[in-house]
């Protein structure tokens, strides 16, 4: 495969080899993509490192994605290191575990504020960071994760639902302000695949075993066939298609009961 090939991308969210972002950058760069990879803080630097020792000349930088500050330098070494670039993937979500448990009536402020700046603004800034840098390589492509928690209700899913809620709608506003200079925002919505993330939701085995039941193709998803979904988006092949929540859950979100 190499339709990203001689491509620069930013990938934001590896946290282990389970992160769905890592799943992401290992076929970017088999499609032949060059990377800039982040991780949130020294916790997770070592991660990040060892795992990109596989990849040609990747970027390694620092980004919490709730400080501006750090979003801005992020862009600011990546222009200089690529000197522009041409894809973006956001795969970033947080909400305080006590959030995602219990009633949803108890959602703190705290809580909800931290959710929806961690899981759905940072969609904006990394886009601002990223604009420029796109708007000299002729146009780029964004590409953020969702869960269908956004649409219908799951249990202990909770603040995460209004955060993804506002993640998609910001993923078409962002594709109306960029579609000019031709810069394309997409989402995936995946389907649950046990990763670190989930692992903080409550329950999130039972969610596994529904859709193993219910989904049309009777199994679950794994990050590699999410990956797949995103080089359609991220390159040539999805050119045409912007402000898009595409579904890559075995066919799951098609079903009644
Ligand atoms: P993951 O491996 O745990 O990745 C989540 C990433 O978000 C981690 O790297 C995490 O870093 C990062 N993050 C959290 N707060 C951050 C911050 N302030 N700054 C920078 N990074 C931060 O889990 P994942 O399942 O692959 O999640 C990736 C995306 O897919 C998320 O948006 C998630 O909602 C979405 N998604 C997941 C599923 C699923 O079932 N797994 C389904 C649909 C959509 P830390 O570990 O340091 O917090």
């Amino acid at each position: 495969m190499t339709d990203l090939a001689g491509k620069k991308g930013v990938v934001v969210g590896v946290a282990n080899r389970r992160s769905i972002a890592w799943a992401i950058a290992q076929a970017a760069a088999a499609g032949g993509a060059r990377l800039a990879l982040t991780y949130q803080d020294d916790r997770l630097k070592e991660n990040v490192r060892e795992l990109s020792t596989c990849l040609d000349r990747p970027l390694l930088l620092p980004c919490d994605v709730s400080s501006d500050d750090q979003v801005q330098r992020l862009f600011d070494v990546v222009g200089d290191e690529f000197g522009g670039l041409d894809f973006l993937v956001h795969a970033a979500a947080f909400a305080p575990r006590a959030e995602l448990a219990g009633r949803f009536v108890a959602t703190s402020r705290e809580g909800f504020r931290i959710a929806l700046d961690v899981s759905a603004y940072s969609l904006i800034s990394l886009a601002r960071g990223a604009h420029p840098l796109m708007l000299g390589n002729g146009g780029g492509s964004i590409l953020t994760l969702t869960y269908l928690g956004s649409q219908r209700v799951f249990p202990n899913y909770n603040v995460m639902g209004v955060a993804k809620a506002a993640l998609e709608a910001a993923v078409r506003y962002l594709a109306s302000d960029l579609g000019a200079e031709n810069i394309r925002v997409n989402a995936i919505s995946a389907g649950p695949i046990k990763t670190l993330a989930a692992s903080g939701i409550s329950g999130f085995s039972d969610i596994l075993q529904v859709y193993r039941e219910r989904a049309p193709l009777r199994r679950n998803v794994e990050a590699a066939e999410v990956a797949d979904a995103a080089m359609f988006l991220l390159g040539p092949a999805g050119r045409a298609v912007t402000g898009e929540i595409l579904l890559v859950d075995a066919g799951f979100h098609s079903v009644g009961l």
